[in-house]
Formats: C-alpha cells, structure tokens, sequence
C-alpha cells in the first residue's frame, strides 16, 4: 500500500495496486507543471487508486490535446497525469509519495528535451521522446 497527497495536505490518495513503468519525463510540459528538472510518474490502475481526502480541491489543467494534469488548486501541487491513449490508468506523480514505495525509476523519457543545465547521471535506459 502506497499513500500519497499534495503538499497541503489537502488532497490524500492510497494505491493497493501494482505501479509500473516508473520513469522520469523530461517533457518541457512536465517541467515547467512541477517546475524541475523532471517530473517521475508511475503507472497505475485507475481502480486501485482511491481518493481519501480532497477531491474538492482536485483541478485539472489540459496541457496538450488528450492530457489531463490533475493538481491541488490549494497548494498547486501536481499529482497525476491522464491521456486519451490510455484508458483506465492514471500516471501517478511519485513525488507526492509519503515514504518510500519499495521501487525504483526504471527509465527516462522525452531525453530530447531535457532541460539543458541538468545532466542525467544514472545508467537508466534513455529515451529520446516516450519509450
Ligand atoms: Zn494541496
Ligand atoms: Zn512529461
């Protein structure tokens, strides 16, 4: 079990299911929503992500056509991602994680834009755009 929640403690979240695709996307979108270097993700059932707290607070930002950002209208914290492409999973953003989940980042992704003052330093499979 994986709990999670913004940085205001607002929006609270549990995930009793299996996250996959752990990897950090270096998009100039995911950049610039949680203004870093990169934005890590992890895939996750949407059936196996539940709520707790917050809902009220959960705004949704459509950054490119087919993708839903959800992010805390309090805090501004960003939370997850949804695309048109995949139904029925949301991208869970692991920084919002409490402790530690027992995984690790497997990739990076959209290394063609990577923010070009930071140097990747992991031996992590690179892609140029998604994988
Ligand atoms: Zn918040
Ligand atoms: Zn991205």
């Amino acid at each position: 079990m994986v709990t999670g929640g913004c940085l205001c403690g607002e929006i609270r979240y549990e995930i009793d299911g299996e996250i996959t695709e752990v990897s950090h996307c270096h998009c100039g979108m995911c950049r610039k929503m949680h203004g870093a270097a990169f934005a890590t993700f992890g895939t996750v059932e949407r059936e196996h992500l539940r709520w707790l707290s917050g809902e009220e607070y959960m705004q949704v930002y459509d950054s490119s056509a087919g993708l839903e950002r959800v992010f805390c209208s309090r805090c501004g914290s960003s939370l997850l991602c949804r695309s048109d492409k995949a139904p029925g999973v949301d991208y869970i953003a692991l920084g919002t994680f409490d402790g530690d989940p027992g995984f690790r980042p497997e990739y990076h992704i959209w290394v063609g834009s990577k923010a070009p003052w930071y140097t990747i330093t992991d031996d992590l499979p690179r892609f140029e755009e998604s994988d």
